[in-house]
């Protein structure tokens, strides 16, 4: 089930719903019971991001290891 993040705007908290997609929308009152609230952009789950784009690290690829200057 979906996680959606909301925010109240009476006290200012913030605080998070498992709930269907099809009740995404729907009102959500806060931990405090304040009604006033708004749903957050939720971070969507994107993969790909962490890629390396280096070289390996300790590969001895001709890096410095090997020239003497590891000691
Ligand atoms: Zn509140």
């Amino acid at each position: 089930m979906p996680r959606y993040e909301y925010r109240c705007r009476t006290c200012g908290d913030t605080f998070e719903l498992n709930r269907p997609m099809a009740e995404s929308s729907a009102p959500a009152s806060c931990p405090d019971g304040h009604d006033d609230t708004v749903k957050l952009l939720s971070a969507v789950a994107v993969g790909g991001t962490a890629k390396g784009g280096g070289a390996p690290a300790g590969g001895g690829g001709g890096g410095c290891c090997g020239g003497g200057c590891c000691g």
